[in-house]
Protein backbone atom coordinates (compact mmCIF):
# COMPACT_ATOMS: atom_id res chain seq x y z
CA UNK A 1 0.00 0.00 0.00
CA UNK A 2 0.91 3.30 -0.96
CA UNK A 3 2.51 5.40 2.12
CA UNK A 4 0.56 8.25 3.64
CA UNK A 5 2.14 11.50 2.75
CA UNK A 6 2.08 14.82 4.73
CA UNK A 7 3.48 17.65 2.66
CA UNK A 8 4.12 21.17 4.75
CA UNK A 9 3.91 23.97 2.61
CA UNK A 10 2.49 24.92 -0.60
CA UNK A 11 4.85 26.73 -2.26
CA UNK A 12 7.67 25.35 -4.94
CA UNK A 13 8.70 22.36 -3.23
CA UNK A 14 5.12 21.32 -1.60
CA UNK A 15 3.47 21.68 -4.78
CA UNK A 16 6.52 19.75 -6.81
CA UNK A 17 6.32 17.31 -4.37
CA UNK A 18 2.63 16.98 -4.53
CA UNK A 19 2.59 16.60 -8.49
CA UNK A 20 5.43 14.20 -8.96
CA UNK A 21 3.13 11.91 -6.06
CA UNK A 22 0.24 12.65 -8.41
CA UNK A 23 2.26 11.78 -11.45
CA UNK A 24 2.98 8.50 -9.68
CA UNK A 25 -0.42 7.46 -8.91
CA UNK A 26 -0.28 8.13 -5.21
CA UNK A 27 -3.01 10.19 -4.09
CA UNK A 28 -2.41 9.06 -0.06
CA UNK A 29 -1.42 12.58 0.42
CA UNK A 30 -2.64 15.98 2.14
CA UNK A 31 -0.45 19.34 1.75
CA UNK A 32 -0.73 21.44 4.70
CA UNK A 33 -1.02 24.95 4.29
CA UNK A 34 -0.95 27.95 6.88
CA UNK A 35 -1.77 30.32 4.48
CA UNK A 36 -5.27 31.13 2.89
CA UNK A 37 -3.65 30.53 -0.51
CA UNK A 38 -0.54 28.34 -2.03
CA UNK A 39 2.52 30.27 -3.80
CA UNK A 40 5.35 30.36 -0.15
CA UNK A 41 7.19 33.09 -0.87
CA UNK A 42 6.26 34.00 -4.40
CA UNK A 43 2.81 34.72 -2.13
CA UNK A 44 4.05 36.68 0.82
CA UNK A 45 6.54 39.35 -1.39
CA UNK A 46 3.96 41.09 -2.98
CA UNK A 47 6.06 43.97 -2.99
CA UNK A 48 5.74 47.06 -6.34
CA UNK A 49 8.59 45.45 -8.65
CA UNK A 50 8.87 41.65 -7.11
CA UNK A 51 10.36 39.31 -9.36
CA UNK A 52 12.72 36.82 -9.80
CA UNK A 53 16.25 37.81 -11.39
CA UNK A 54 16.54 34.27 -12.66
CA UNK A 55 14.77 33.29 -16.12
CA UNK A 56 11.29 32.05 -16.19
CA UNK A 57 12.00 29.25 -18.23
CA UNK A 58 14.86 28.21 -15.50
CA UNK A 59 12.74 29.67 -12.29
CA UNK A 60 10.13 26.83 -13.46
CA UNK A 61 9.43 23.10 -13.03
CA UNK A 62 11.84 20.98 -16.01
CA UNK A 63 8.36 19.14 -16.08
CA UNK A 64 5.85 21.88 -16.58
CA UNK A 65 6.61 24.01 -20.03
CA UNK A 66 4.56 26.97 -19.87
CA UNK A 67 3.56 28.73 -22.93
CA UNK A 68 2.77 32.15 -20.75
CA UNK A 69 5.49 33.57 -19.84
CA UNK A 70 5.56 37.23 -20.88
CA UNK A 71 9.27 38.17 -20.08
CA UNK A 72 12.66 36.93 -19.19
CA UNK A 73 12.65 37.37 -15.89
CA UNK A 74 9.26 36.75 -14.86
CA UNK A 75 7.66 39.12 -12.41
CA UNK A 76 5.98 37.96 -9.14
CA UNK A 77 2.18 37.66 -10.02
CA UNK A 78 3.24 35.61 -13.28
CA UNK A 79 5.33 33.23 -10.86
CA UNK A 80 2.22 32.64 -9.02
CA UNK A 81 0.02 32.16 -12.25
CA UNK A 82 2.51 29.46 -12.99
CA UNK A 83 2.37 27.89 -9.51
CA UNK A 84 -1.65 28.08 -10.04
CA UNK A 85 -1.69 26.37 -13.52
CA UNK A 86 0.67 23.78 -11.91
CA UNK A 87 -2.09 22.95 -9.27
CA UNK A 88 -5.29 23.20 -11.25
CA UNK A 89 -3.01 20.99 -14.17
CA UNK A 90 -1.92 18.29 -11.54
CA UNK A 91 -5.44 18.63 -9.40
CA UNK A 92 -3.84 19.45 -6.55
CA UNK A 93 -5.88 22.38 -4.58
CA UNK A 94 -8.62 19.70 -3.55
CA UNK A 95 -5.44 18.08 -1.36
CA UNK A 96 -4.23 21.10 -0.14
CA UNK A 97 -5.57 22.02 3.56
CA UNK A 98 -5.45 25.77 4.02
CA UNK A 99 -5.18 27.80 7.01
CA UNK A 100 -3.52 24.83 8.85
CA UNK A 101 -0.24 25.45 10.21
CA UNK A 102 1.96 22.47 11.80
CA UNK A 103 3.10 23.16 14.72
CA UNK A 104 3.98 19.88 16.06
CA UNK A 105 5.44 16.38 14.19
CA UNK A 106 6.15 13.74 16.71
CA UNK A 107 7.58 10.63 15.27
CA UNK A 108 5.66 7.93 17.74
CA UNK A 109 7.39 4.97 17.05
CA UNK A 110 5.64 4.25 13.79
CA UNK A 111 4.21 7.28 12.24
CA UNK A 112 4.13 11.42 12.19
CA UNK A 113 1.54 12.52 14.83
CA UNK A 114 1.13 15.62 13.66
CA UNK A 115 -0.56 19.19 15.47
CA UNK A 116 -1.65 21.49 13.71
CA UNK A 117 -3.53 24.97 14.17
CA UNK A 118 -6.08 27.09 12.46
CA UNK A 119 -5.84 30.70 11.32
CA UNK A 120 -9.18 30.83 12.31
CA UNK A 121 -9.31 29.62 15.52
CA UNK A 122 -10.31 31.37 18.24
CA UNK A 123 -7.76 30.57 20.58
CA UNK A 124 -5.91 34.14 19.85
CA UNK A 125 -3.64 33.81 23.14
CA UNK A 126 -1.80 30.77 21.86
CA UNK A 127 -1.38 32.32 18.26
CA UNK A 128 -4.30 30.02 16.95
CA UNK A 129 -2.85 26.97 18.29
CA UNK A 130 -5.91 24.64 19.43
CA UNK A 131 -3.12 22.08 19.16
CA UNK A 132 -5.99 20.06 16.93
CA UNK A 133 -4.21 16.34 16.43
CA UNK A 134 -4.74 15.37 12.96
CA UNK A 135 -4.43 11.42 11.33
CA UNK A 136 -0.87 10.22 11.55
CA UNK A 137 1.09 10.09 8.51
CA UNK A 138 4.13 7.81 7.54
CA UNK A 139 5.95 10.01 5.68
CA UNK A 140 6.17 13.81 6.37
CA UNK A 141 7.75 16.33 3.80
CA UNK A 142 8.71 19.61 4.81
CA UNK A 143 8.57 22.59 2.28
CA UNK A 144 8.71 25.42 4.28
CA UNK A 145 11.66 27.15 2.67
CA UNK A 146 14.24 29.01 4.22
CA UNK A 147 12.72 33.07 3.35
CA UNK A 148 9.76 32.40 5.13
CA UNK A 149 9.66 34.19 8.63
CA UNK A 150 10.51 37.93 7.96
CA UNK A 151 13.38 39.49 10.49
CA UNK A 152 12.89 42.77 11.66
CA UNK A 153 16.37 44.43 12.96
CA UNK A 154 16.24 45.16 16.79
CA UNK A 155 16.87 49.46 16.28
CA UNK A 156 16.02 51.44 19.56
CA UNK A 157 12.75 53.16 19.53
CA UNK A 158 11.01 50.96 16.47
CA UNK A 159 7.73 50.68 18.80
CA UNK A 160 7.88 54.33 18.87
CA UNK A 161 7.16 55.60 15.67
CA UNK A 162 4.58 57.96 14.57
CA UNK A 163 4.34 56.80 11.04
CA UNK A 164 3.28 53.42 9.48
CA UNK A 165 5.83 51.06 8.91
CA UNK A 166 6.37 47.09 7.60
CA UNK A 167 8.65 44.53 6.15
CA UNK A 168 9.38 44.23 3.20
CA UNK A 169 7.10 40.42 2.55
CA UNK A 170 4.32 42.12 4.75
CA UNK A 171 3.76 45.14 2.50
CA UNK A 172 0.95 47.39 2.57
CA UNK A 173 -0.99 47.84 0.44
CA UNK A 174 -3.48 50.28 1.95
CA UNK A 175 -1.09 52.34 2.21
CA UNK A 176 -0.13 54.86 -0.70
CA UNK A 177 3.36 56.10 -1.10
CA UNK A 178 2.30 58.98 -3.25
CA UNK A 179 3.70 61.88 -1.59
CA UNK A 180 5.33 60.37 0.91
CA UNK A 181 8.90 60.78 2.59
CA UNK A 182 10.19 57.35 3.07
CA UNK A 183 12.73 55.19 4.28
CA UNK A 184 13.89 51.83 3.08
CA UNK A 185 16.37 50.12 5.79
CA UNK A 186 18.14 47.56 3.78
CA UNK A 187 19.28 47.34 -0.01
CA UNK A 188 19.52 43.50 -0.66
CA UNK A 189 17.51 41.87 -3.36
CA UNK A 190 14.30 42.70 -2.10
CA UNK A 191 15.12 46.32 -1.30
CA UNK A 192 16.97 46.69 -5.06
CA UNK A 193 13.69 45.90 -6.59
CA UNK A 194 11.18 47.22 -4.70
CA UNK A 195 13.47 50.99 -4.50
CA UNK A 196 12.68 52.02 -7.91
CA UNK A 197 9.01 51.67 -7.76
CA UNK A 198 9.06 53.77 -4.34
CA UNK A 199 10.98 56.39 -5.75
CA UNK A 200 8.54 56.91 -8.72
CA UNK A 201 5.89 57.66 -5.72
CA UNK A 202 7.34 59.24 -2.86
CA UNK A 203 8.12 62.93 -2.13
CA UNK A 204 11.47 61.88 -0.63
CA UNK A 205 12.63 58.52 -0.41
CA UNK A 206 16.07 57.76 2.08
CA UNK A 207 18.00 54.78 1.21
CA UNK A 208 19.48 53.30 4.51
CA UNK A 209 22.84 51.24 3.29
CA UNK A 210 24.78 49.02 5.60
CA UNK A 211 27.25 47.47 3.79
CA UNK A 212 26.64 47.69 -0.52
CA UNK A 213 26.35 44.79 -2.70
CA UNK A 214 27.86 43.80 -5.60
CA UNK A 215 25.10 44.41 -8.29
CA UNK A 216 25.72 42.80 -12.07
CA UNK A 217 22.89 43.90 -14.99
CA UNK A 218 19.41 42.30 -15.01
CA UNK A 219 19.05 41.84 -18.91
CA UNK A 220 15.60 41.92 -18.93
CA UNK A 221 12.96 41.72 -22.09
CA UNK A 222 9.98 40.99 -23.04
CA UNK A 223 8.77 38.09 -25.18
CA UNK A 224 6.93 39.78 -28.55
CA UNK A 225 4.49 37.54 -30.20
CA UNK A 226 6.65 34.75 -32.64
CA UNK A 227 8.96 34.60 -29.42
CA UNK A 228 6.39 33.04 -27.67
CA UNK A 229 4.79 31.25 -30.95
CA UNK A 230 8.43 29.69 -30.89
CA UNK A 231 8.24 28.85 -27.58
CA UNK A 232 5.02 27.20 -28.00
CA UNK A 233 5.21 25.91 -30.79
CA UNK A 234 8.91 24.74 -31.91
CA UNK A 235 9.84 21.29 -30.65
CA UNK A 236 12.17 21.41 -28.30
CA UNK A 237 13.56 24.86 -28.06
CA UNK A 238 12.19 25.53 -24.42
CA UNK A 239 14.30 22.66 -23.36
CA UNK A 240 16.84 24.20 -25.52
CA UNK A 241 16.71 27.57 -23.83
CA UNK A 242 16.62 26.32 -20.51
CA UNK A 243 19.60 24.38 -20.80
CA UNK A 244 21.60 26.89 -21.95
CA UNK A 245 20.55 29.09 -18.94
CA UNK A 246 21.00 26.69 -16.73
CA UNK A 247 25.00 25.95 -18.06
CA UNK A 248 25.79 29.68 -18.62
CA UNK A 249 25.24 29.76 -15.06
CA UNK A 250 26.68 26.77 -13.99
CA UNK A 251 29.89 27.90 -15.99
CA UNK A 252 30.75 31.19 -15.32
CA UNK A 253 28.48 31.79 -12.33
CA UNK A 254 29.88 29.09 -10.17
CA UNK A 255 33.50 29.53 -10.69
CA UNK A 256 33.38 32.73 -9.45
CA UNK A 257 31.54 31.94 -5.95
CA UNK A 258 34.27 28.74 -5.82
CA UNK A 259 36.84 31.53 -6.28
CA UNK A 260 37.67 30.33 -9.50
CA UNK A 261 37.97 31.08 -13.17
CA UNK A 262 35.81 33.98 -13.11
CA UNK A 263 35.99 35.97 -10.01
CA UNK A 264 37.49 38.93 -11.67
CA UNK A 265 34.80 38.42 -14.19
CA UNK A 266 32.52 38.78 -12.43
CA UNK A 267 34.07 41.82 -10.20
CA UNK A 268 34.53 43.76 -13.58
CA UNK A 269 30.65 42.92 -14.69
CA UNK A 270 29.86 44.72 -11.69
CA UNK A 271 31.89 47.48 -11.76
CA UNK A 272 31.36 48.24 -14.96
CA UNK A 273 27.37 48.31 -14.33
CA UNK A 274 28.04 50.91 -11.43
CA UNK A 275 30.68 52.94 -13.55
CA UNK A 276 27.95 53.11 -16.57
CA UNK A 277 25.30 54.09 -14.32
CA UNK A 278 25.96 55.89 -11.65
CA UNK A 279 28.20 59.45 -12.97
CA UNK A 280 29.07 60.76 -9.47
CA UNK A 281 32.61 59.37 -8.25
CA UNK A 282 31.40 60.17 -4.46
CA UNK A 283 28.35 58.01 -4.81
CA UNK A 284 30.20 55.36 -6.49
CA UNK A 285 32.57 55.43 -3.87
CA UNK A 286 29.35 54.51 -0.88
CA UNK A 287 28.18 51.75 -3.41
CA UNK A 288 31.25 49.77 -3.52
CA UNK A 289 31.99 46.90 -1.87
CA UNK A 290 35.14 46.03 -0.14
CA UNK A 291 34.83 42.23 -0.26
CA UNK A 292 34.90 39.78 -2.46
CA UNK A 293 31.68 39.39 -4.90
CA UNK A 294 29.11 36.73 -3.96
CA UNK A 295 30.07 37.00 -0.65
CA UNK A 296 26.52 38.16 0.40
CA UNK A 297 24.13 36.93 -2.73
CA UNK A 298 24.93 39.17 -5.66
CA UNK A 299 22.00 41.60 -6.50
CA UNK A 300 20.93 41.05 -10.19
CA UNK A 301 19.21 44.46 -11.35
CA UNK A 302 19.41 47.82 -13.54
CA UNK A 303 17.00 49.85 -11.96
CA UNK A 304 18.31 49.98 -8.62
CA UNK A 305 21.12 52.32 -9.22
CA UNK A 306 19.43 54.57 -11.64
CA UNK A 307 17.05 55.05 -8.91
CA UNK A 308 19.81 55.87 -6.59
CA UNK A 309 20.50 58.93 -8.66
CA UNK A 310 17.45 60.40 -8.49
CA UNK A 311 16.69 63.72 -7.35
CA UNK A 312 13.82 62.67 -4.93
CA UNK A 313 16.36 60.04 -3.14
CA UNK A 314 19.12 60.03 -1.32
CA UNK A 315 21.59 56.85 0.25
CA UNK A 316 22.42 57.27 3.81
CA UNK A 317 25.58 54.81 4.46
CA UNK A 318 25.61 56.47 8.69
CA UNK A 319 24.68 54.01 10.95
CA UNK A 320 21.50 53.73 12.46
CA UNK A 321 21.11 54.60 15.89
CA UNK A 322 17.62 54.93 16.84
CA UNK A 323 14.27 55.22 15.30
CA UNK A 324 12.41 58.19 16.91
CA UNK A 325 8.82 58.82 16.56
CA UNK A 326 9.19 61.28 13.66
CA UNK A 327 11.46 59.29 11.42
CA UNK A 328 15.39 57.65 11.61
CA UNK A 329 18.85 59.08 13.37
CA UNK A 330 21.71 57.84 12.40
CA UNK A 331 25.49 58.94 14.16
CA UNK A 332 25.27 61.79 11.51
CA UNK A 333 21.77 63.61 11.40
CA UNK A 334 18.05 63.09 11.40
CA UNK A 335 15.75 62.21 8.88
CA UNK A 336 11.96 63.02 9.09
CA UNK A 337 10.20 60.25 7.56
CA UNK A 338 6.42 59.74 7.28
CA UNK A 339 6.89 55.60 6.16
CA UNK A 340 9.43 53.02 6.80
CA UNK A 341 9.80 49.95 5.14
CA UNK A 342 12.43 47.67 6.65
CA UNK A 343 13.63 45.42 3.57
CA UNK A 344 15.99 43.67 6.29
CA UNK A 345 15.75 40.28 4.76
CA UNK A 346 14.74 36.82 6.91
CA UNK A 347 15.28 34.27 9.49
CA UNK A 348 16.95 31.97 6.84
CA UNK A 349 19.10 30.15 9.38
CA UNK A 350 16.22 28.88 11.94
CA UNK A 351 14.36 25.94 9.41
CA UNK A 352 11.61 24.13 10.06
CA UNK A 353 11.24 27.07 12.62
CA UNK A 354 8.87 27.64 14.64
CA UNK A 355 7.96 24.15 14.28
CA UNK A 356 8.66 21.63 16.94
CA UNK A 357 9.78 18.23 15.44
CA UNK A 358 10.33 14.95 17.70
CA UNK A 359 12.33 12.30 16.48
CA UNK A 360 13.41 8.92 18.00
CA UNK A 361 15.32 10.41 20.91
CA UNK A 362 12.23 12.32 22.01
CA UNK A 363 14.70 15.12 21.95
CA UNK A 364 13.60 18.27 19.54
CA UNK A 365 15.32 19.27 16.59
CA UNK A 366 15.73 22.84 17.77
CA UNK A 367 17.48 21.56 20.59
CA UNK A 368 19.73 19.01 17.64
CA UNK A 369 20.33 22.60 15.68
CA UNK A 370 21.38 24.26 18.13
CA UNK A 371 25.09 25.04 16.55
CA UNK A 372 23.45 25.40 13.42
CA UNK A 373 21.09 23.17 10.80
CA UNK A 374 22.39 20.40 8.63
CA UNK A 375 20.97 17.39 6.84
CA UNK A 376 22.08 14.33 4.88
CA UNK A 377 21.71 16.24 1.22
CA UNK A 378 20.11 18.95 2.84
CA UNK A 379 16.97 16.06 2.93
CA UNK A 380 17.38 13.77 5.84
CA UNK A 381 18.24 13.86 9.79
CA UNK A 382 19.27 10.47 11.24
CA UNK A 383 16.74 10.11 14.04
CA UNK A 384 14.03 11.44 12.33
CA UNK A 385 12.80 8.55 10.13
CA UNK A 386 10.89 8.91 6.75
CA UNK A 387 10.94 12.97 7.30
CA UNK A 388 12.38 14.39 4.30
CA UNK A 389 12.99 18.04 3.76
CA UNK A 390 12.68 20.36 0.69
CA UNK A 391 15.18 23.27 0.25
CA UNK A 392 16.66 21.90 3.57
CA UNK A 393 20.14 22.98 5.06
CA UNK A 394 23.26 24.01 2.71
CA UNK A 395 20.47 23.47 -0.33
CA UNK A 396 20.53 27.54 -1.69
CA UNK A 397 22.30 28.43 -4.44
CA UNK A 398 23.72 31.95 -5.13
CA UNK A 399 24.02 31.43 -8.45
CA UNK A 400 21.12 29.09 -10.26
CA UNK A 401 17.92 28.44 -9.68
CA UNK A 402 17.04 26.81 -6.51
CA UNK A 403 13.45 25.19 -8.56
CA UNK A 404 16.22 22.85 -10.17
CA UNK A 405 17.83 21.60 -6.20
CA UNK A 406 14.08 21.06 -5.35
CA UNK A 407 13.39 18.77 -8.24
CA UNK A 408 16.19 16.33 -7.24
CA UNK A 409 15.32 16.18 -3.96
CA UNK A 410 11.83 15.05 -4.53
CA UNK A 411 13.20 12.47 -6.60
CA UNK A 412 15.87 11.27 -3.95
CA UNK A 413 11.97 11.23 -1.67
CA UNK A 414 10.19 9.55 -4.50
CA UNK A 415 13.04 6.99 -4.86
CA UNK A 416 13.17 6.55 -0.95
CA UNK A 417 9.08 5.86 -0.94
CA UNK A 418 8.85 2.67 -1.93
CA UNK A 419 11.55 1.58 -0.10
CA UNK A 420 10.14 2.41 3.42
CA UNK A 421 7.19 1.37 2.61
CA UNK A 422 8.41 -2.36 1.66
CA UNK A 423 10.59 -2.19 5.09
CA UNK A 424 8.73 0.08 7.18
CA UNK A 425 10.49 3.40 8.67
CA UNK A 426 13.80 4.45 7.42
CA UNK A 427 16.27 6.86 8.80
CA UNK A 428 19.83 8.65 7.49
CA UNK A 429 22.87 6.17 8.94
CA UNK A 430 24.50 8.80 11.62
CA UNK A 431 27.78 7.56 10.12
CA UNK A 432 26.17 8.59 6.72
CA UNK A 433 25.55 12.11 8.21
CA UNK A 434 29.10 12.16 9.69
CA UNK A 435 30.57 11.70 6.74
CA UNK A 436 28.24 14.24 4.70
CA UNK A 437 29.40 16.72 7.33
CA UNK A 438 32.92 16.17 6.89
CA UNK A 439 32.88 16.17 2.87
CA UNK A 440 30.59 19.52 3.22
CA UNK A 441 33.15 21.66 5.63
CA UNK A 442 35.66 20.50 3.32
CA UNK A 443 34.04 22.19 0.03
CA UNK A 444 32.87 25.15 2.00
CA UNK A 445 36.51 26.07 2.13
CA UNK A 446 36.81 27.03 -0.76
CA UNK A 447 33.70 29.09 -1.51
CA UNK A 448 33.39 32.82 -1.04
CA UNK A 449 31.06 33.01 1.45
CA UNK A 450 33.28 32.46 4.65
CA UNK A 451 35.27 35.18 5.30
CA UNK A 452 34.79 38.81 4.51
CA UNK A 453 31.19 39.48 5.21
CA UNK A 454 28.08 38.79 7.20
CA UNK A 455 25.15 37.06 5.09
CA UNK A 456 21.82 35.14 5.52
CA UNK A 457 24.08 32.52 3.98
CA UNK A 458 25.41 32.06 7.70
CA UNK A 459 24.93 31.96 11.30
CA UNK A 460 25.83 34.50 13.64
CA UNK A 461 29.11 32.42 14.30
CA UNK A 462 29.97 31.96 10.62
CA UNK A 463 28.67 28.42 10.07
CA UNK A 464 27.44 28.58 6.19
CA UNK A 465 24.01 26.78 7.14
CA UNK A 466 22.45 27.83 3.74
CA UNK A 467 24.72 26.98 0.64
CA UNK A 468 25.56 24.13 -1.56
CA UNK A 469 28.90 24.57 -1.74
CA UNK A 470 28.97 22.54 -5.21
CA UNK A 471 28.20 22.11 -8.84
CA UNK A 472 24.57 21.22 -9.30
CA UNK A 473 25.43 18.47 -11.31
CA UNK A 474 27.32 17.00 -8.16
CA UNK A 475 23.88 17.63 -6.10
CA UNK A 476 22.14 15.91 -9.12
CA UNK A 477 24.15 12.81 -9.03
CA UNK A 478 24.23 12.57 -5.05
CA UNK A 479 20.36 12.82 -5.27
CA UNK A 480 19.87 10.58 -7.83
CA UNK A 481 21.57 7.54 -5.72
CA UNK A 482 19.36 4.71 -4.44
CA UNK A 483 18.44 5.05 -0.62
CA UNK A 484 20.39 2.11 0.31
CA UNK A 485 22.89 2.03 1.89
CA UNK A 486 23.14 5.82 3.09
CA UNK A 487 19.56 4.74 4.84
CA UNK A 488 18.60 2.00 7.20
CA UNK A 489 15.36 0.24 8.18
CA UNK A 490 15.06 2.08 12.02
CA UNK A 491 16.13 -1.06 14.42
CA UNK A 492 18.18 -2.64 12.27
CA UNK A 493 22.54 -1.93 12.39
P1 LIG B 1 18.83 40.33 2.63
O1 LIG B 1 19.57 39.99 1.40
O2 LIG B 1 19.12 39.54 3.85
O3 LIG B 1 19.08 41.86 2.90
C1 LIG B 1 18.76 42.46 4.11
C2 LIG B 1 19.23 43.89 4.08
O4 LIG B 1 18.85 44.53 5.29
C3 LIG B 1 20.75 44.03 3.98
O5 LIG B 1 21.05 45.10 3.17
C4 LIG B 1 21.14 44.24 5.43
O6 LIG B 1 22.36 44.92 5.59
C5 LIG B 1 20.00 45.13 5.88
N1 LIG B 1 19.84 45.14 7.33
C6 LIG B 1 19.46 44.10 8.12
N2 LIG B 1 19.42 44.51 9.41
C7 LIG B 1 19.78 45.81 9.42
C8 LIG B 1 19.94 46.78 10.44
N3 LIG B 1 19.73 46.48 11.72
N4 LIG B 1 20.33 48.02 10.09
C9 LIG B 1 20.55 48.32 8.79
N5 LIG B 1 20.42 47.46 7.78
C10 LIG B 1 20.04 46.22 8.10
O7 LIG B 1 17.25 40.23 2.42
P2 LIG B 1 16.39 40.40 1.07
O8 LIG B 1 16.80 41.59 0.31
O9 LIG B 1 14.98 40.26 1.47
O10 LIG B 1 16.82 39.16 0.21
C11 LIG B 1 16.91 37.86 0.77
C12 LIG B 1 17.11 36.86 -0.32
O11 LIG B 1 15.87 36.63 -0.96
C13 LIG B 1 18.02 37.29 -1.45
O12 LIG B 1 19.38 37.21 -1.15
C14 LIG B 1 17.60 36.34 -2.54
O13 LIG B 1 18.22 35.08 -2.39
C15 LIG B 1 16.12 36.23 -2.27
N6 LIG B 1 15.44 37.15 -3.17
C16 LIG B 1 15.49 36.79 -4.46
C17 LIG B 1 14.93 37.60 -5.39
C18 LIG B 1 15.04 37.18 -6.81
O14 LIG B 1 14.89 37.98 -7.69
N7 LIG B 1 15.32 35.89 -7.08
C19 LIG B 1 14.31 38.79 -5.02
C20 LIG B 1 14.26 39.13 -3.69
C21 LIG B 1 14.86 38.30 -2.77
P3 LIG B 1 23.76 44.12 5.70
O15 LIG B 1 24.04 43.66 4.30
O16 LIG B 1 24.71 45.08 6.24
O17 LIG B 1 23.51 42.96 6.62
Amino acid sequence: MAPSVAIIGAGFGGLCMAIQLERAGIRSYTVFEKAGELGGTWRDNSYPGAGCDIPSHLYSYSFEKYASWTRRYPEQPEILDYLAHCADKYDIRGKIRFRTEVRRAVFDGAKWQLSTSCADSDDDENGGDNGERVEPFDVVVMGVGQLNRPRLPDIPGMADFDGVSFHSSRWNHDHDLTGRRVAVIGNGSSAAQLIPRVAEQAEHLYVFQRTPNWVIPKPDATFGPATKLAFHFVPGLQRVYREWIYRYAEGTLYPALAQGWSVNLLRQRALRHLRSQVPDPELRDRLTPDYPPGCKRVVIDSTFYPALTRPNVSLVTDKIVRITPKGVETTEGSYAVDTIVFATGFKSTEFLSPMEVVGLDGGSLEERWRDGAEAYLGISVPGLPNLFMLYGPNTNLGHNSIIFMIECQVNHIMACLPYLAANGPIEVRPEVMAAWRRQLDASMRRMVWGAGCQSWYKTADGRVTNNWPGPTTLYRRLTARPPHPAYRVVGTG
